[in-house]
C-alpha cells in the first residue's frame, strides 16, 4: 500500500465525506510550481492551491517575510493590539485600488469572509437589504456566500433556508445561448416583478467567473451594471477573489473593462498560500459601519499580512503581469493546435484573460454538448503522468489552468505536453 493510500484510509474515517478532495495523493512537499506526494512522486502543479498561487509555493521572498515576521510576533488580533504589517498592506492596497477617490481596506481571512462583509458594508452603506448576484457565480460556503453562489448542488442543497433578499439574473455566456442583452432583460424583469430596486444594496460580481467556467463578463455588461447602480444607488461589488492578483493579466480582472466597482473583494493570491482575504472600497462606504461591528479574531493575521506585502512586491519586480500575458497567449496557441489533433479528445472554447485560461472538453469536435466524464478521465490520466489539473464550469467539462505565473518555461512546457498527452491517451 502507498503511503498516499494509507492516508486516505485514514482520511475517509477522520474527515467527513462533505469535504471531497480532488484527488487521494497527499502532499509532502511543494516548491514553486512543482508538487510531490508522501510517496516520492513528482508533479506539475496546474492548479496553484484553486487560484491561490499566482506567486508559487514558498515564494523565497515570500517565506523570507514570513520568517522575520514569526521572530517578531504572531497574533494579536487586531482589534486589540494593531500593528504595523495590516496597516503597511492596507496602504499598498489602497493604492491599487481601480477607482478614482479614496480607498480604505479591511482584511480577513478567507474569500467568503470577504464577500460576507462586503454585503454587510453595502447595507450598512445603503440602508437597504437585497443583494443581486449571477447564476453560476460561486462566492464561497458560509450561508449569505452560498445564497449569493448561483449554483444549487452541491453549495445549498439541504442547507436551507438560505438568507433572504439575494436575487440571481442569468450571466451572459455565449456557447449557452445568454447574451448582454438577456441577462439585462432578466434584470429589468426583476426590478418590474420581483424586487424595487429601490431595496436592493448591492450587486456582486465576477469579473471572470472562477468556479462557473472562467467566463469572463464582457465589458458592455460591467458598463450596463455601473450604469444601472449609479441610476439607483446601488452598490456595485467585483468578486476579485479568484481572478486578482496578476492572473488575468492586471491587477484586478475589472480593470480590462474600465469599470471602477465600488467594493473590491480579494483573497487567494494576495497572500501566497497564507490565509487573508478582504476588502477594497471607496472610503465613505467602507466607513458606514459602526465601530466595533467588522472584524474577526484571526482576521488580518500578521503573518499573512507580511507574506502578502512580500506577493505585491515579486508581482512588480518579477513582472507577473507581462508574464500572465506571456503565458496565456503560449496556452491559448497550444490549445488551438491540440484542438485540431484528431487523435485528442474534442475540445473547444479556449477563453480567458491573461494566465485564466480554461477550455471546455465536449462530446463531438466542433460541438457544444459538455462532456463532463471524459473530463473526469483527462484529470485523472493528467495525475497519473505527473499533472494536478482541475475542473471546473457549470456542466463540469470546463479544464482550468491556474500554473503560478513563476513557473519556469521548462515545466510549463513539460505541463503542457502531460496535458496534450492526457487529451490524447483517453480517446
Ligand atoms: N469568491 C470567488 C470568486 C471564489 O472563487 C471563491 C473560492 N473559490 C470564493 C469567493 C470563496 O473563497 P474561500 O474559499 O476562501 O472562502
Amino acid at each position: 500500500m502507498t503511503n498516499s493510500a494509507l492516508l486516505q484510509s485514514r482520511r475517509v474515517v477522520a474527515v467527513p465525506r462533505g469535504l471531497a478532495s480532488a484527488f487521494s495523493v497527499h502532499a509532502a512537499r511543494a516548491e514553486n510550481s512543482e508538487l510531490w506526494d508522501v510517496d516520492g512522486t513528482r508533479f506539475v502543479d496546474f492548479a496553484g492551491g484553486i487560484a491561490v498561487l499566482n506567486t508559487g509555493h514558498r515564494h523565497p521572498a515570500v517565506i523570507a517575510a514570513v520568517q522575520t515576521q514569526l521572530t517578531a510576533y504572531t497574533h494579536t488580533a487586531f482589534q486589540v493590539v494593531p500593528y504595523e504589517p495590516y496597516v503597511a498592506l492596507c496602504e499598498r492596497l489602497n493604492r491599487l485600488a481601480p477607482f478614482s477617490g479614496d480607498a480604505k481596506t479591511i482584511l480577513f481571512s478567507t474569500g467568503a469572509e470577504a464577500v460576507e462583509n462586503a454585503v454587510k458594508i453595502a447595507r450598512a452603506h445603503t440602508g437597504r437589504t437585497d443583494v443581486i448576484a449571477f447564476a453560476g457565480g460561486f462566492h464561497g460556503r458560509t450561508l449569505m456566500a452560498s445564497a449569493l453562489t448561483g449554483k444549487i448542488a452541491p453549495y445549498k442543497k439541504k442547507f436551507g433556508p438560505m438568507p433572504s433578499g439575494v436575487w440571481h439574473v442569468p450571466f451572459p455566456v455565449p456557447q449557452y445561448g445568454v447574451s448582454v442583452s438577456d441577462t439585462l432583460r432578466a434584470l429589468d424583469y426583476l426590478f418590474r416583478a420581483d424586487v424595487d430596486p429601490a431595496n436592493v444594496a448591492a450587486m456582486i460580481i465576477e469579473p471572470v467567473q472562477g468556479e462557473g467556467g472562467f467566463h469572463p463578463a464582457p465589458a458592455e455588461l460591467l458598463n450596463a451594471l455601473r450604469r444601472i447602480c449609479d441610476d439607483n444607488g446601488i452598490v456595485l461589488i467585483a468578486d476579485e477573489v479568484q481572478a486578482g492578483f496578476g492572473r488575468t493579466g492586471r491587477m484586478f480582472g475589472i480593470e480590462h473593462s474600465g469599470v471602477e466597482p465600488d467594493l473590491l473583494t480579494i483573497a487567494k493570491s494576495l497572500a501566497g498560500g497564507f490565509p487573508l482575504s478582504g476588502v477594497i472600497g471607496r472610503s465613505y462606504i467602507m466607513d458606514a459601519p459602526e465601530p466595533g461591528s467588522l472584524g474577526g479574531t484571526y482576521a488580518g493575521s500578521p503573518i499573512a499580512c507580511a507574506a502578502a506585502l512580500a506577493v505585491l512586491d515579486v508581482i512588480a519586480n518579477e513582472g507577473l503581469l507581462e508574464r500572465a500575458n506571456t503565458i496565456g497567449t503560449l496556452l491559448r496557441n497550444e490549445l488551438q493546435r491540440i484542438s485540431k489533433r484528431n487523435d485528442a479528445v474534442p475540445i473547444g472554447f479556449v477563453r480567458g484573460p491573461g494566465a485564466m485560461i480554461a477550455f471546455d472538453v465536449l462530446k463531438a469536435r466542433g460541438g457544444t454538448e459538455p462532456d463532463p466524464e471524459a473530463t473526469k478521465r483527462i484529470i485523472q490520466v493528467a495525475l497519473e503522468n505527473g499533472l494536478i489539473l482541475l475542473a471546473c464550469g457549470v456542466h463540469g467539462n470546463t479544464i482550468r489552468l491556474l500554473m503560478p505565473l513563476t513557473i519556469p518555461d521548462a515545466v510549463l512546457t513539460e505541463g503542457i505536453a502531460k496535458l496534450e498527452k492526457a487529451l490524447t491517451t483517453i480517446c
